[in-house]
């Protein structure tokens, strides 16, 4: 690791008290952590408030395992015992941690992706780390860490004698949230997938959402580029408006850079083809995303023809069971945008009969009932052969009266689901599973497999 900052440096940056003068305190630390069971001699400890547990409560102890220094906020009371170290006091420790952050990712000049857009993040960040990862060692924001507590954690883990680019993926539940998150990370590529609805029970409209995206570009600097999904036309015209020094587009309809899907794997751009990591459409434009960047880094595409991503849990996961069932594991969330893209590769995937087995999407507020029903407008319009319904009441009618010109049926509880599931799904069948995170199916389809 390259030489971190020593706890007086933080003390500086940060305009921290200290309450307790460490011996260590001008030595570089190893590194800075929230977690205390993680903590190794010459580590700093920073103390979180959260919902479940206070970092504070761990202070003594990672003192005690040989943490250099602590920073602590103001409500904590040092016990008169407490272990030798450097002891910090700030306002606020979240705030700490995130400024720390900021002034790292200053130290670190690689070039450092900031990924955004209503779905489709963490798949593209997969894709992209992938194609970086053929030049050397690349840092990813792992698993779904986009927050303002996971994108400061990415950001520290960043080793500028190691890595030699950064891809982080950010989201957000509201306004100012991303322009936060850009400028603990300061970008120097801004990757915005797409424009949707995920949230917007939370900001209200569509407009707004591409607003907040949009944050992500204003943080730019006059060299940063941002690459953009041609074919989401909010997104475009909200970016318009921004003025941006650098800009690439991507898309399979519009862009500079654009795609022609052959068939659900395969991808043709600018001559070239690839077979892609992850199929269908939406797929493709997060893989073309990738190669804006690639280009931009000045990667070779050759190295790309036969990439492969293995994606965190619930995504675009294929399950195949004998004697040739296909299972599409798509049960990590669901928004609208992401179920009709799901609902489409289904449609798309070669087989006999194709069954959705959907469930609830949340957070939709007002829009809950229409966004249901369109989800089982889709499935009828794409001539789907069953649609297994697994929602809310009111979810479950919407969603079932948009999908009337197909066989539907609703189901209140999982053993019936799965009892029917067991009794009807027979060889040649192709089935998805998409729903909300806390609805969670991914037992059910855990269940189904075992049992099958
Ligand atoms: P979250 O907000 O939960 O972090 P995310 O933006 O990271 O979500 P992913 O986890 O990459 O999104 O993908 C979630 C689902 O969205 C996938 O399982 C897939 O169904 C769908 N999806 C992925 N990429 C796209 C895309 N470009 N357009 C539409 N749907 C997509
Ligand atoms: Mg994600």
């Amino acid at each position: 690791m390259a030489t971190f900052f020593s706890p007086f440096q933080i003390q500086l940056g940060l305009g921290a008290i200290p309450l307790q003068v460490g011996e260590a305190c001008d030595r570089p630390a190893r590194s800075l952590t929230t977690d205390s069971r993680q903590i190794q001699p010459g580590d700093i400890f920073l103390a979180l408030r959260g919902d479940r547990f206070d970092g504070h409560d761990f202070v003594a102890q990672a003192l005690a395992d040989g943490a250099i220094a602590a920073i602590v906020d103001r409500d904590y009371q040092p016990p008169s015992d407490l272990a030798a170290g450097h002891l910090l006091q700030v306002d606020n420790t979240l705030w700490a941690y995130q400024e720390v952050a900021r002034l790292w990712r200053q130290r670190c000049s690689l070039p450092l992706i900031g990924i955004t857009g209503s779905v489709g993040k963490t798949t593209t960040k997969e894709l992209i780390a992938a194609m970086l990862a053929v030049r050397g060692p690349v840092l990813k924001t792992e698993a779904n860490y986009n927050n303002e507590i996971g994108v400061p954690k990415t950001v520290l883990q960043i080793d500028p004698d190691h890595h030699w680019a950064a891809v982080l993926e950010m989201g957000m539940r509201g306004r100012g949230q991303i322009a936060e998150l850009a400028r603990i990370a300061q970008p120097n590529i801004a990757v915005i997938t797409n424009v949707g609805t995920a949230h917007i029970g939370l900001l209200g409209s569509e407009q707004a959402i591409a607003e907040a995206k949009c944050e992500l570009l204003a943080q730019l600097s006059g060299t940063g580029l941002a690459i953009l999904n041609a074919d989401n036309h909010r997104l475009i015209a909200t970016a318009q408006r921004l003025n941006l020094p650098r800009c690439r587009t991507y898309g399979l309809q519009n862009g500079d850079l654009q795609g022609q899907l052959i068939d659900l794997e395969t991808l043709v751009v600018e001559g070239q083809r690839f077979r892609l990591p992850l199929p269908g459409a939406h797929n493709a434009l997060n893989f073309l995303a990738g190669l804006a960047i690639a280009q931009e880094l000045g990667l070779d595409w050759e190295a790309f023809r036969d990439l492969s991503v293995t994606l965190p849990q619930g995504r675009a996961r294929r399950i195949e069971l004998s004697p040739d069932i296909v299972l599409l594991d798509e049960t990590y969330n669901a928004g609208l945008e992401s179920m009709l893209a799901a609902l489409q590769l289904l449609a798309d995937t070669p087989g006999q009969r194709r069954i959705a087995v959907l469930g609830t999407m949340k957070e939709l507020g007002d829009f809950s009932e229409t966004y249901h029903r369109q989800v089982g407008e889709k499935a009828a319009a794409l001539g789907l052969d069953r649609l297994l319904i697994y929602a809310d009441p009111t979810e479950a009618a919407a969603m079932q009266a948009g999908a009337s010109a197909i066989a539907t049926q609703i189901f209140t509880n999982a053993e019936d689901l799965l009892s029917e599931l067991r009794q009807s799904v027979q060889t040649g069948d192709r089935l998805l599973f998409k729903a909300s995170r806390s609805v969670a199916l991914d037992r059910i389809l855990a269940d189904f497999v075992a049992v099958y």
